[in-house]
């Protein structure tokens, strides 16, 4: 298939377009590189850097393009800054997407599969998360993206629309080759930045809580392979000729781990001592999320290749400690 892939430039986009190229589609990306890296993808990947909001523009290259399939990864997912700067997340998550499935629309393209996030339940009552518990989003960030959710839900009904939502648990990784891999600017998340303290460019890494009700009382996480992800995302292809068809899907690896056992992860695959301070806890953060993903293994034949901390840890350090400068813009 031919599948236009919005925010192919970014972390998870990346991965995915290899995966896509592996499985034997022809991706095309779409990245206005506010985020994005020129170099995360293949120069031979047809590339337009183009906003999501110049509906002309898209239509063409939809057009031009014979897209059949739009991967939609293109957000803004800082939870903090959602919450300073809400304008932000609501124009770029909800307005631009939007634009999109507008342009989608009348270009008669109707197969749409979207990142979303396990940050559309809020704190939950139970764990592992089913999809069928409710969504009560606690930031910006969670709720512009439960916002598209039920917008596409909507839009399946009146358009004929088919769509996938993944809502991910803790993406992490990089690609085997250790060529591509997570590179923000800047970095909030754990497993960069604790690779950074054992490798001595920050000082030391912050654990944030360890008085969470958790068995060494640090939060606990699911960490899910950016390439399992992706995946999953070309998995759920063959379920989206039924028009109007509407799937949601939690995609984790289901096995929670705590913020020090992911040091201790980090400080055994590099061979270094990571320096940490602990600190109190983050304001928002639920102290346990982990996904049931059985609905993704049943429906899709879905099964993470990478189920622990620690090989997931490996093929970060591996893009880290060849790259350790990230990409350059
Ligand atoms: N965390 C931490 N120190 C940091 C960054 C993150 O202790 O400098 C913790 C955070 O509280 C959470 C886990 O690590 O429990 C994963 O955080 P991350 O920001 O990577 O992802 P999130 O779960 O917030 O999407």
């Amino acid at each position: 298939m031919n599948v236009l892939v919005v925010g192919g430039a970014g972390y998870i986009g990346s991965h995915c377009v290899r995966q896509l190229i592996a499985a034997g589609h022809r991706p095309v990306v779409l990245d206005n590189l506010v985020f994005g890296y020129r170099a995360a993808v293949a120069a031979d990947v047809p590339f337009y850097s183009v906003n999501l909001g110049n509906e002309s523009e898209v239509g063409k290259i939809l057009k031009k393009e014979k897209i059949d399939l739009v991967m939609h990864f293109a957000a803004y997912a800082y939870v903090g800054e959602s919450v300073t700067d809400p304008l932000k997340y609501y124009f770029n998550n909800v307005a631009a997407t939007l634009h999109l499935l507008r342009c989608m629309m009348g270009c008669g393209v109707k197969k749409f599969v979207f990142s979303s996030t396990c940050a559309t339940y809020g704190i939950p009552e139970k764990m592992p998360l089913v999809e069928t518990m409710p969504q009560a989003p606690i930031n910006p960030y969670g709720q512009t993206k439960l916002d598209i959710e039920n917008a596409l839900k909507s839009f399946a009904h009146a358009y004929g629309l088919s769509f996938a939502a993944f809502r991910y648990f803790n993406a992490a990784g990089a690609a085997e080759d250790g060529t591509i891999g997570e590179c923000h600017n800047p970095e909030t998340h754990l497993i960069p930045l604790v690779i950074d303290a054992a490798v001595g460019k920050r000082e030391n890494v912050q654990v944030f809580g360890t008085d969470y009700p958790t068995p060494d009382g640090t939060c606990l996480r699911d960490y899910v392979h950016v390439d399992d992800l992706s995946r999953a995302h070309i998995a759920v292809f063959d379920k989206l000729d039924q028009p109007g068809t509407a799937l949601f899907y939690n995609l984790g690896t289901g096995t929670p781990t705590s913020v020090l056992e992911v040091i201790h992860a980090v400080e055994k695959v590099t061979g270094k001592k990571v320096p940490y301070i602990t600190g109190p806890r983050r304001a928002g953060d639920p102290p346990a999320l982990y996904a049931d993903s059985t609905k993704a293994k049943t429906e899709l034949n879905w099964e993470p290749h990478f189920k622990t901390i620690e090989p997931i840890v490996a093929s970060a350090w591996k893009w880290h400690s060849q790259n350790p400068d990230g990409f350059k813009k």
